[in-house]
């Protein structure tokens, strides 16, 4: 049965309908059919052409769905779970990073939509090691952001050993930056909102912060110059990362999981004197996604979504592209 999808054709095209046979299982393979996919910023990146790719071009890596059909090796008892999918769809599970649990940074590892067709489709056929069992009392339409959002802000978090002595600042209030909110402050930490838009600083004290920064209005970053301990910048436009990496207080962290094409310019001098860490998340291993679905779960931790029908997808695009979200549209299927 052939799998009806949402695909581009060109660069900065609209999706159209698009039709594909899947390959055949794999004994390792499940196909997944999908009920909801959350839009994450990667998505536009791809469309846009700016990371490359090959068309026909089917995105979408924030999937929920239910599997469906199995491969020969997989536990019968699979059938009908409720699965979540991010970014990650297969590495090689064999070389130390993968042992470790960090198979998000191995040398073999496969995205979902870049390569593969992803989640903007009625299916998908993947490994099921993949695929990840949600808790029952996360909702599909909320959780569908956790898993390439989420994952992606939660990670930094529990590398750094945010906890209730942290400072944490978290820069640029989208899809990813809204819940580095929740999940900092449920974590204990003093959370701090960097943000360009008056509405969302005054929203980000819902989301959890303590406090939030108008980046635009004059001298703002000044009045919190070095006060962080783990500043998470999840913009993708290019800013000057200095005055940002002031706002550290000595031994802080930089960490960057926004996929900004700028260059960082700090002086050595600083980074010596202030023994500044800059450094870069690239989402999370399969062990810390079951970790971070069970933190929201035991937390309450959920995406703000705007849920739009599958053939919205145009306008989801459109509107992310304008940053007109709050927080994250979620696709699913009539
Ligand atoms: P998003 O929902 O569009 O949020 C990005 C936020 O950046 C916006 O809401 C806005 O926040 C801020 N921003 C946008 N333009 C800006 C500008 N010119 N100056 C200052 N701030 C600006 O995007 P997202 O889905 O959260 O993704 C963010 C980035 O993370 C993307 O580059 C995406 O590709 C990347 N990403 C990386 C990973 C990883 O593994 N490292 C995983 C997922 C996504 P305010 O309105 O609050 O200013
Ligand atoms: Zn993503």
């Amino acid at each position: 049965m052939p799998i009806q999808a949402y695909a581009s054709h060109s660069a900065k095209s609209a999706l159209a309908l698009f039709e594909y046979e899947p390959a055949p299982l794999r004994p390792h393979d499940v196909e997944v059919t999908i009920s909801h996919c959350g839009v994450c910023h990667s998505d536009l990146h791809l469309l846009d052409g700016e990371w490359g790719g090959s068309y026909p071009m089917v995105c979408g890596h924030e999937v929920v769905g239910t599997i469906t059909a199995c491969g020969n090796a997989v536990d019968p008892s699979r059938m009908g779970q409720r699965v979540g999918i991010g970014w990650q769809r297969g590495a090689c599970l064999a070389c130390d990073y993968c042992l470790r649990g960090e198979e998000n940074l191995c040398e073999a590892n496969e995205a979902t939509c870049n390569g593969h067709y992803g989640g903007f489709a009625r299916a998908i056929r993947l490994d099921e090691r993949f695929c990840h069992p949600l808790p029952n009392g996360l909702a599909s339409e909320t959780v569908a952001p956790l898993l390439c959002a989420g994952i992606t802000v939660y990670a930094p978090l529990r590398r750094y050993q945010a906890n209730a002595h942290t400072r944490v600042g978290v820069v640029g209030i989208g899809g990813l930056g809204h819940l580095a909110l929740q999940f900092a402050r449920a974590m204990g930490c003093h959370v701090t909102a960097f943000t360009t838009s008056e509405r969302k600083a005054e929203e980000a004290q819902t989301l959890g912060a303590h406090q939030a920064v108008i980046t635009t209005q004059a001298g703002a970053l000044r009045r919190v110059s070095r006060t962080l301990d783990l500043l998470i910048v999840t913009v993708a436009a290019d800013l000057n990362w200095y005055d940002y990496a002031r706002t550290l207080r000595a031994n802080g962290t930089m960490c960057f999981v926004g996929a900004a094409s700028s260059t960082v310019n700090i002086p050595i001098g600083a980074l010596v004197s202030r023994q500044w860490q800059i450094t870069g998340g690239n989402i999370g291993g399969r062990a810390l996604m079951r970790e971070m679905l069970a933190f929201a779960d035991t937390h309450r931790i959920t995406a703000q979504t705007e849920v739009l029908p599958f053939h919205d997808v145009n306008t989801a695009l459109d509107r992310l592209r304008q940053n007109d979200v709050r927080y994250r549209f979620v696709l699913a299927w009539d």
